[in-house]
């Protein structure tokens, strides 16, 4: 099987918004003079947006373009000189990055059909940027079509946003995205369980599976956890705070606290029916439906506090002392029988 063709078919496969935008660009309409591809993974997306700006080049001249053409091939190796892809230089998209694309996109074709420019990551632009690229969205040079990629569209300034056509693109099951992982080289345990916390983000699924134990990782925070009984809240807090490197460290350890008492409160609600999930890790504690459910809302809150830059280790402790509230009254309600 070719990999180029099946991954532009799998980009476009599940994606019915991506599919109504390829129909559209081969019509008589053609493509729009500027669009917003959102979703949760960063490089999905610019994958996608590679795929739109192959269709206007594709030989075969079909909505889902062929990838193996010669036009195609150029489009996706970076090779076609009426393509520019864009990505932020270090964390911010930056002025003179716009400008270049906007000279750039300014000059003639190099060759027949439409020029495109990609801005990878837009959400992540400046604001002497976004201020720039604002006149180009205005005020397009002909021929040309604007392609923006974001994680996180609500950043853009909406200036910006009510000059783009979104396009929203969901996130690829995990199931799906464990077979591309596995295809990555990962082995299929891990790519299974890291499918399962990225919330459909390949690229930080890739960076948590990089040279780490994700089912170790796993056991231990799940030994954390049934460890509440009897430990301190504030040293595991402490624990969580160490184990981790940075913001995203911990961002990983509490989406595996929250896996796993989704499998467990999944696992409660079907005891008594045949069907058992494949849990990541049986966590061995007694809480009933009501108790699973405000321990998840508790890590869900946590996972709030810190996005909103909340110091992360009071944000930690007092998670830790409520998670500890919870599993004592269980365990206090079931000893008082
Ligand atoms: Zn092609």
């Amino acid at each position: 099987m070719n990999r180029k063709h099946d991954s532009l078919e799998t980009n476009v496969s599940q994606q019915p918004q991506l599919q109504r935008l390829l129909r559209q660009a081969v019509s008589e309409k053609g493509m729009a003079h500027a669009y917003l591809l959102s979703g949760p993974d960063s490089s999905g997306l610019v994958r996608a947006a590679l795929t739109v700006a192959c269709s206007g080049k594709c030989k075969e001249k079909r909505a889902v373009p062929c990838g193996l053409c010669s036009e195609c091939t150029r489009v996706i190796e970076g090779n076609h000189p009426d393509i520019h892809l864009v990505c932020p230089d270090g964390d911010t998209l930056k002025l003179e990055q716009v400008l270049r694309l906007q000279s750039v996109l300014h000059m003639k074709s190099n060759e027949a059909g439409d020029k495109v420019g990609i801005m990878a990551d837009a959400e992540n632009m400046s604001l002497p940027a976004a201020n720039s690229l604002l006149k180009i969205l205005e005020d397009p040079p002909a021929k040309t079509t604007i392609i923006l990629t974001a994680r996180n569209a609500g950043r853009l300034p909406p200036t910006v946003l009510s000059r783009c056509q979104e396009v929203r693109l969901s996130p690829l099951p995990p199931e799906a995205m464990a077979e591309r992982l596995v295809a990555g080289g990962v082995e299929a345990p891990q790519a299974q369980l890291a499918a399962r916390l990225c919330q459909g983000d390949e690229e930080r699924a890739r960076r948590w599976l990089d040279g780490q134990d994700l089912l170790d990782l796993t056991c231990q925070i799940a030994g954390d956890i049934t460890s509440l009984h009897e430990e301190d809240p504030l040293m595991l807090a402490q624990r969580w705070e160490n184990r981790g490197k940075d913001k995203d460290d911990l961002s990983l350890q509490l989406e595996i606290g929250l896996l796993l008492f989704r499998d467990a409160l999944v696992s409660k609600a079907q005891e008594d029916s045949a069907s058992q999930i494949a849990v990541a890790h049986d966590l061995s504690l007694d809480l009933d439906v009501q108790g699973l459910s405000d321990c998840i809302r508790m890590v869900l809150r946590t996972q709030d506090y810190i996005r909103s830059r909340v110091n992360a280790r009071l944000a930690l402790d007092a998670m830790f002392m409520a998670l500890r509230g919870v599993i004592r009254y269980a365990g206090s309600c079931r000893d008082s029988f």
